[in-house]
Formats: C-alpha cells, structure tokens, sequence
C-alpha cells in the first residue's frame, strides 16, 4: 500500500482517541477553556452521565466572529505566545474542540465584550458549520451531544450514567480547587446538583470541596527548597480512606495525576499508616515552569520534572517534618 497524508476528519479522530477518553475528559478540557478565558462562573449540564448531553457555559471574554472556525480547528490555539517553556493556560495544544467535535456533535455559542451579536459554529463529527448569530448575552456556551455515538469501539468502553458521572463531578472537583474564586455549578436530569460558590480563599475552597471535617483533621504544608514551594493541607493518618480518589495534587495551578508524586505522598506517611489505606490531601507544588515539563501526554495530566528526586524529596519530608510537630510519631523513628 503506498504512503497517503491522512485527510483532516481522521487526523482529528486519532487525536480525539488521546484526548477524549470519556465524557469527564470531554468535560476537563471545557472547563480548562472557560478558565484560560478568565471565567468567574462556570456552569456545568450533563445528562445520561454526559454520554447524552454536555454543556459548559462559562462568562469568559468568549470568541470573536472571525476566529471561531479557528477555534475549532486542529492546531489553531490563542495561548502559545511565549512558546512552550512558558505555559501560564491550562491548554495549548490547539486539539480539544476539533478532537472532541470529531467524535460528537459540537455546537459552540460565543459573544465577545463589544460585539453586537452573539455566534455559533457548528462541527458535526467533523463537518462544520456556520459561524451564524444567535442569542447569547455573554462568554461561551459549548455543547456536545451523542459523544462516541459513532465510534462504537470506544462508546463499548462508557461505563453506566452514574458511573461517569461520578468521574465528571471528580474533574470538577480537581479543578474548582485549583481555582477558588470561580463558582462552579454541576446540574443535570440525573444528579442533584453541586455548587460550590466563589470563595474567599483556599481555605473555605478545600473545605467545600472535602468538607469541613478535613480541615480540623489535617496538617498545614508550607515547604520550599530550592525555589520548589509545597503548600497545602495533609490528612491525619487516622484520617485516611479506602481508595486515593481524594488525593488533589497541583503543579503550578494544574491537577496532575503523577506517578511519582502519587508515591511521594504515600512515601510521607509511609511509617504512619497501614499499607491498605490511602491519605486524604491537598498540595500544591509551585515552581519554575521551565523545570517542569507538561507536555508529555496530550491529557496533561502527567508531568516531568526536571529534578525529580528534590520534588520527592520535598514532599516526603515536608510531611513527615509536619506530622512530627503535631505529635505524631512514626513507628520507626528513632530507628532511622
Ligand atoms: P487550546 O485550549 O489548547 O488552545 P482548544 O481546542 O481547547 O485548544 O480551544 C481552541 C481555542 O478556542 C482556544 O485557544 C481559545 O482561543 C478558544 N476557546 C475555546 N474555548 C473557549 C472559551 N470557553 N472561551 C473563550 N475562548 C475559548
Ligand atoms: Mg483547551
């Protein structure tokens, strides 16, 4: 067979296999949108688990008339000027609308400040259409319907309404803590819905996100070395859960689910709690982008560290050093 460029549509779908895995990823990608266009409400819709419906409206600067066919095109993104070692958006990539509107049927409604109309676009598993006015006061409204529908490969992977919407409220959750002062509003025919309002600090986010029990059964993290600073709040041991779905890990305002990081958590409560459970915490690495990498997987949720063993480093002493202030004692020290 010989060689042949692969045509747009197909190039789109193979992205949209990295970046949209199921409805809550669909969903992270809309909502990091509406947080690089400086948003302070997002509202999310979702029903049969996002799977039917999808909708993020979000009060940003929203898209001008002239650049929404950009918008949803392959490689076109607003956020790239000062090139990548100087990522200060969430996205970059220039692939989630495309991605997401190769798989599904795509509409998205702007209106930008000064504009006298509102517009839409249209990209229908592929095919686009429009920009044409319509009603919109202000910011952006995407929706995505019949996600996967005609891709039955990946539609066979979906697991049940609840299920996935569970792991939409999850994203949402990693991200309002990562951000505030947005409010943040999870509605739908199939939940009850979820708020939590614009707070005043980090403090009142956590505890709307973990609830208040967290707080009174948490440590303060505040650590730095070499320019690496590590804030937050750590569980108690005796605080722990079954699983590590309430493990909210940052790095320069991204969630991140890193391997290593994972590990350095669990490292620092290596000697004061039992294998089978997991800590409940919030931390936040701060540091120079340039020695953090965050393009190494299109969902951006792993990341590379220039230095990893003074990131792990950090982290498992910073915990151990704040459970020891609080009385706790771990089991081996003194042996150590
Ligand atoms: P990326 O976020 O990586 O740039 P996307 O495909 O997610 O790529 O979005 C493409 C472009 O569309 C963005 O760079 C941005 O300019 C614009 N855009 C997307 N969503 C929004 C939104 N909610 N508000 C304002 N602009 C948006
Ligand atoms: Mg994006």
């Amino acid at each position: 067979m010989p060689i042949v460029q692969l045509d747009e549509h197909l190039i789109d779908q193979i992205a949209a296999g990295e970046v949209v895995e199921r409805p809550a990823s669909v969903v992270k990608e809309l909502l990091e949108n509406a947080i690089d266009a400086g948003a302070s409400r997002i509202e999310i819709a979702t029903a049969g688990g996002g799977k039917t419906l999808l909708r993020v409206s979000d009060d940003g600067c929203g898209i001008p008339e002239t650049e929404l066919r950009l918008a949803v095109r392959r490689h076109c993104t607003s956020k790239l000027a000062g090139g990548l070692e100087q990522i200060a958006s969430l996205g970059f990539r220039g692939e989630a609308l495309p991605s997401i509107g190769s798989v599904a049927r795509l509409s998205l409604r702007s209106r930008t400040a000064g504009a006298s109309s509102a517009f839409e676009i249209l990209l229908d598993h592929g095919h686009c259409e429009g920009p044409r006015p319509t009603a919109l006061s202000r910011g952006t409204v995407v929706e995505v319907r019949d996600l996967f529908q005609k891709v039955p490969a990946r539609l066979k992977f979906l697991k049940s309404d609840r299920a996935e919407a569970t792991a939409i409220t999850d994203v949402v959750r990693r991200l309002a803590l990562a951000e505030p002062e947005i409010r943040f509003e999870i509605t739908g025919p199939d939940r009850s819905p979820t708020v939590f309002e614009a707070a005043r600090d980090m403090g009142e986010r956590i505890a709307q996100v973990l609830g208040e029990g967290f707080g009174e059964n948490a440590v303060t993290i505040d650590a730095e070395r070499e320019a690496v600073r590590l804030t937050g709040l750590a569980g108690l041991p005796t605080f722990s859960r079954g699983n590590s779905l309430q493990q909210f890990l940052f790095v320069n305002g991204r969630p991140v689910r890193d391997k290593m990081l994972v590990s350095a958590l669990r490292g620092g409560y290596a000697d004061v709690m039992a294998k089978d459970r997991h800590p409940v915490a919030v931390l936040f690495l701060t540091l120079d982008p340039a020695l953090v990498d965050v393009n190494v997987h299109p969902a951006k949720a792993d990341v590379r560290f220039r230095d990893p063993g003074l990131i792990r480093g950090l982290l498992v002493g910073a915990l151990r050093q704040a459970f020891a202030e609080s009385g706790l004692r771990s089991s081996s020290e003194g042996a150590a």
